[in-house]
């Protein structure tokens, strides 16, 4: 394609494969969560979200999301166990969202889709960096929740209010002091594991995915602030950043695993 991937017509997940040959790969994200047919894996050790030393920095608007990112020079946030085996670093939140309420989410359970999906993107200290753990086929473990409408988030506010100011790509804020265990659900046992990719070009099949069952409530009018930022830069025509979301893809033999019953 002579343009930039994106999620339009004449650039979205349908044609990322021109350019990105992983598009087709052998373990591609996002997957539908079958119940019937996932495995209830009882060695599945319990998750260690480690987040209470957390440093954010900034808010900046990609063009095909926003991230939150923290300082990931130190363990200062960190994902152990589950499926894990050593220390996983955070280093950026973003989301994925609808055009409406009735989609928005990356993965689905029984091929519903929720509102949106957050996820949590951590690297395997063992790689030294982001960019050589993302090359390796254990190097990222993603946390996947989701979205449902229902309550606002009192810990989601802090981020809503940002987006006033990285409205265009490219734009990006300080965003300091931003605690991200507000954004957690408090159901953090019962979770589905898997071996994935970045739902996002290159496609890097490099992840762990670890989706949370129990989704946070978010209201509609949280979600809308989303749906005011653009795909597109500044100075040029508006469009409005919304199914910011890749299809499921298929399992190719993989088997997802379920750490309840
Ligand atoms: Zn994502």
């Amino acid at each position: 394609m002579s343009h930039h991937w994106g999620y339009g017509k004449h650039n979205g997940p349908e044609h990322w494969h021109k350019d990105f040959p992983n598009a087709k790969g052998d373990r591609q994200s996002p997957v539908d969560f079958d119940t019937k047919a996932v495995l209830y894996d009882p060695s599945l050790k319990p998750l260690s979200v480690r987040y209470d030393q957390a440093t954010s920095r900034r808010i900046v608007n990609n063009g095909h999301s926003f991230n939150v990112e923290f300082d990931d020079s130190q363990d200062k946030a960190v994902l152990e166990g589950g499926p894990l085996t050593g220390t996983y670093r955070l280093a950026h939140f973003h989301f994925h969202w609808g055009s409406s309420d009735g989609q928005g989410s990356e993965h689905s359970v029984d091929k519903k889709k929720y509102a949106a999906e957050l996820h949590f993107v951590h690297w395997n200290t063992k790689y030294g960096d982001f960019g050589k753990a993302v090359q390796q086929p254990d190097g990222l473990a993603v946390l996947g929740i989701f979205l449902k409408i229902g309550d606002a988030k009192p810990g989601l506010q802090k981020v809503v209010d940002a987006l006033g100011a990285i409205k265009t790509k490219g734009q990006s804020a300080d965003f300091t002091n931003f605690d991200p265990r507000g954004l957690l659900p408090q159901n953090l046992a019962s979770y589905w594991t898997y071996p994935g990719s970045l739902t996002t070009p290159p496609l890097q099949e490099s992840v762990i995915w670890i989706v949370l069952k129990e989704p946070i409530a978010v209201s509609s009018e949280q979600v809308a602030k989303f749906r005011t930022l653009s795909f597109s830069a500044g100075g040029e025509p508006e469009d409005p950043m919304v199914d910011n979301w890749r299809p499921t893809q298929p399992l190719k033999g993989r088997q997802v695993r379920a750490s309840f019953q």
